[in-house]
């Protein structure tokens, strides 16, 4: 058993300890008692590629986007990468830049590249960067993973991190490169299978921008459909350069296994599954798919999708359930939130609620009916949706944060369309009990959001929005 040191807080003793564990290498467990929103882990990032949809938009080398003071500039060599100011530039060219410049644009024409999904041409990028990276820093003397762990972000840690850790046995060849591996390099094959199992979508306020390699993380944390644990990414703030940050979700108990989510724990059941044994060549067997299991062996759950009129009668029964009673104070109901769910307990009557169609389908009914402001149903549509996703997510995900945040949104924005449409003071009682039912949500909003913290770009993300609406939530509620 040995500790680690996070990045940030050298002087501390680190949360984390491994452990031996006879299904994995070893295990990343909870030195003491962690506390929720407490950070886990700060990672540096071996390697970084936007996804295509980013390219122009972002930073490619720290990821921000472009401010007043730093505008992004076209690299002169390859016309193909942007850069937010000459420190970053510089530091690219340094660490991979300079051996992908020169064949860069005919790499981007050829059909080979030009072929790929946007997800593969990412880590082709990345790819290609690693091999550039290992080729400059001719890292003849990478270090083997031991049990002394001098800093976790020191360079040839991380490469020999990333070399220990586990390839997929059946990889498919390497996708196309950008540039030649160096002399003493292992081959892009070799360190392509360890790519579907290590690699990480970076993003920023929950929506992707890139793929990344932090095996610091990769060798720490195992999987688990209900983590304790998850990591956002810290960019263009106080530091340069990317950092993850692993974030305890809830209070995690001395000994306990952190784990985090290799996928979103809302997949179905059935898909997590698929996806976990091929891409990362392991069958879960945590306590959610332990149920999921049961699950698919259940009529009410493997019948025909679930048809209105059937969500309608189990709708209270869904509500008591997860302690989504909006005559129940916010923070009455925050508390009831964070308690971790014995799925085993679910009455049966709600698995038709955990059918595939069921959060595809809500959603679309919920943005289409605030879209349309019919106000009404999409509190009515988003507040089941909310109670979906306190059933499927774990305790403190951020996701059930930004859909109490878009409620909240959509909430307050039919109160100031029905004061703007109607000068009727019968309306008022009406306004009010919305205007209540914003304040509510954005409570447990923030409650959530805070327990991830600031993530991603700096400006306008979710807690800013959260503390914006706050005050103009206060102001109508004085105006009363
Ligand atoms: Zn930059
Ligand atoms: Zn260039
Ligand atoms: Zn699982």
């Amino acid at each position: 058993m040995n500790n680690f040191l996070s990045e940030d807080a050298p002087s501390r003793p680190s949360p984390i300890q491994l452990v031996d564990d006879p299904k994995a290498r070893n295990k990343a467990s909870a030195s003491r008692p962690l506390e929720r929103g407490e950070v886990i882990l700060v990672s540096a990032s071996l390697s970084l590629a936007l996804l295509p949809s980013q390219k122009g938009i972002r930073c490619d080398f720290c990821l921000a986007l472009p401010s007043k003071s730093r505008k992004l500039g076209k690299c002169s060599g390859c016309a193909a990468y942007w850069y937010c100011g000459p420190e970053c530039q510089k530091e690219a060219w340094s660490s991979h830049h300079k051996k992908i410049c020169k064949t860069f644009a005919t790499y981007e024409a050829s059909p080979e590249y030009s072929c790929l999904a946007d997800d593969q041409k990412a880590d082709a990028v990345l790819l290609s960067h690693l091999i550039a990276e290992i080729a400059l820093k001719s890292l003849s003397s990478v270090d083997s993973v031991t049990d002394d762990v001098p800093s976790l972000s020191s360079e040839p840690f991380m490469f020999g991190t990333f070399l220990s850790l586990l390839g997929h046995d059946n990889h498919p060849a390497p996708p196309p490169v950008a540039c030649r591996p160096g002399h003493n390099s292992p081959s892009p094959s070799e360190l392509y299978s360890r790519f579907g199992r290590n690699n990480f979508v970076v993003h920023s306020h929950l929506s992707p921008i890139a793929h990344g390699i932090f095996p610091v993380a990769s060798r720490l944390f195992n999987h688990s459909c209900t983590p304790n644990a998850a990591a956002k990414y810290i960019f263009g703030r106080d530091k340069p350069g990317v950092r993850m940050v692993v974030v305890a979700l809830r209070n995690i108990s001395h000994n306990e296994e952190i784990t985090i989510p290799y996928l979103d724990p809302a997949l179905p059941f059935l898909e997590r599954q698929l996806s976990l044994e091929q891409n990362y060549g392991f069958r879960c067997t945590c306590h959610v798919c332990s149920f999921g299991s049961q699950l698919a062996r259940n009529p009410n759950y493997t019948g025909d999708a679930p048809r209105e009129e059937d969500i309608l009668a189990i709708r209270d029964t869904l509500l008591n359930h997860v302690g989504l009673n909006l005559s129940l104070p916010a923070s009455y109901v925050t508390q009831a939130l964070s308690v971790v769910r014995n799925m085993h307990a679910m009455p049966e009557t709600l698995y038709p609620l955990l059918h595939k169609s069921i959060i595809p389908r809500i959603s679309e009914e919920f943005s289409q009916a605030s879209h349309e402001g019919a106000v009404d149903r999409a509190t009515d549509v988003g507040h089941v949706l909310l109670a979906v996703y306190v059933l499927v997510y774990p305790p403190g995900y951020p996701q059930i944060g930004m859909h109490a945040l878009e409620l909240a949104k959509t909430a307050y924005n039919g109160v100031i369309t029905r004061t703007q449409e109607s000068s009727a003071l019968d309306n008022s009682a009406n306004e009010e009990e919305l205007l209540r039912r914003a304040g509510w949500y954005l409570a447990i909003a923030k409650h959530i959001l805070l327990i991830f913290g600031p993530e991603g770009d700096v400006d306008s993300g979710p807690l800013e929005e959260a503390e914006f609406l706050h005050v103009l939530i206060e102001e109508e509620l004085n105006n009363l």
